[in-house]
């Protein structure tokens, strides 16, 4: 199997990746979920002609500053109306305007005794003022959310006032988090010098949260290929992605492309020709199964996820988003023809604009020097340096 570009493994992701299927969810549990269906605009937004300050409504064709209150108005009221143009009616934020008015005085430019007010000299009178008028927002039936908009206060928000109790959509998938590595000791157990911690899990399971993913378990598999096939099986079977760690490289014990392979999961890719993470692996399985293999350094686990797991994961919810922007760099930075090259950068601000610092780790499992930096830069597969100035795709670790 060749190696992929960056470009290319990112297309196979995108192209091959299924769809999860749409489910209807109630509106306390929509967040982070992404639309499958349009939103309508139940009615007029807003639906009446809405009071925006808390005063009185008058007729403002009058050269009057002196009315009378003959009613009080609260948001949720039927209008009252006025007749005379010496008439006003108290009006409360969210109400509909009364009927014979076109403007609101807030209260405090008013003086009031008993059921007269007078306004302030600073007080202007002009149709519409302080109105917000029906249907200036949006208006009924209109088309207000496509599918693969991905919702979280504003949107919700939306969904709820165009009247929809829930709404059909992709939750966030089923993922499994799985570790392999015969050297991987839990944080707070024994250690021995030649043991490492097991740290790319928490690091993988806070960037999930952090990015709205929240049905995730977590395992661990010692590199044994019986014991690593019975315990994937079930893994597999139980939720709709897996995302492992370690184990796809060249080593002797490295069984993870076999044993995925031994339990149907088509290999689509191994390897990307990039640095840090070459060894990246990605498979499907017939039932929709979706295989993310990382290599375990972690600088290159937490970079894999960021380039490739969580958009993939937004993909696979049918979101037409991307996690990248671009940002210039802030030197001239060294290329390399074969490969496209990962730095983690830190950012500045260098004449009015944001700028990227690259922050070069000692090597894939140097992750303390990941400590401080924003994200990290894609470079171009390419002989000659980038110049200061030049533009390149961003990835936040926070977004
Ligand atoms: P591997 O990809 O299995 O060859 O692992 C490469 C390096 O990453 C080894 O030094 C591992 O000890 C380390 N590593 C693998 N998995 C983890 C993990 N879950 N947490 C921390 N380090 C890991
Ligand atoms: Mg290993």
């Amino acid at each position: 199997m060749s190696i992929l570009s960056v470009t290319q493994a990112e297309t196979a992701i995108n192209v091959q990746v299924p769809l999860l299927t749409p489910t209807s969810v109630g509106l306390r549990h929509l967040q982070g979920s992404v639309l499958a269906e349009a939103i309508y605009m139940e009615r007029d937004q807003p639906p009446f002609n809405r009071v925006t300050m808390d005063g009185i409504a008058i007729n403002s064709r009058t050269s009057l500053r002196d009315f009378r209150i003959i009613g009080t108005q609260a948001a949720g009221s039927p209008p009252l109306s006025i007749l005379q143009t010496d008439e006003c009616i108290e009006v409360m934020t969210g109400a509909e305007l009364p009927t014979g008015c076109d403007c609101v005085i807030p209260v405090e430019q008013i003086k009031r005794s008993d059921n007269r007010v007078e306004l302030l000299n600073s007080a202007a009178m002009h149709p519409n003022l302080n109105v917000q008028l029906r249907g200036s927002d949006a208006t009924q039936g209109q088309l207000i959310l496509q599918p693969g908009t991905r919702l979280s206060a504003t949107e919700i928000a939306i969904i709820a006032s165009a009247g929809y109790r829930q709404a059909v959509v992709r939750p966030s998938p089923r993922i499994a988090l799985v570790s392999t590595g015969n050297e991987l000791i839990e944080p707070g157990e024994a250690i021995k010098d030649w043991q490492i911690r097991r740290s790319n899990t928490y690091a993988i399971q806070a960037a999930l949260q952090q990015h709205g993913h929240r049905h995730v378990v977590d395992h661990h598999l010692v590199d044994d290929m019986t014991s690593m096939r019975n315990a994937l099986n079930p893994i597999l079977a139980d939720n709709d992605v897996v995302i492992l760690s370690g184990g796809v490289s060249m080593g002797k014990f490295d069984y993870v492309p076999q044993v995925l392979t031994d339990l149907g999961v088509q290999c689509i890719f191994h390897k990307v020709a990039q640095r840090p993470g070459k060894p990246l692996w990605f498979g499907l399985r017939s039932d929709g199964k979706t295989v993310y293999a990382l290599p375990g350094n972690p600088v290159s686990t937490l970079i894999c996820l960021h380039r490739y797991v969580l958009p993939g994961l937004l993909h696979s919810m049918g979101a037409n988003a991307s996690n990248s922007e671009l940002i210039r760099l802030a030197h001239q930075v060294k290329t390399n023809a074969d490969m496209t090259l990962f730095l983690p950068v830190t950012l500045c601000r260098q004449n009015d604009t944001v700028q990227a610092i690259t922050h070069p780790t000692r090597g894939s499992g140097d992750f303390i020097s990941l400590l401080g930096t924003q994200g990290f830069v894609q470079l171009p597969q390419t002989a000659i340096p980038l110049e200061a100035g030049t533009e390149v795709p961003f990835y936040r670790w926070q977004s």
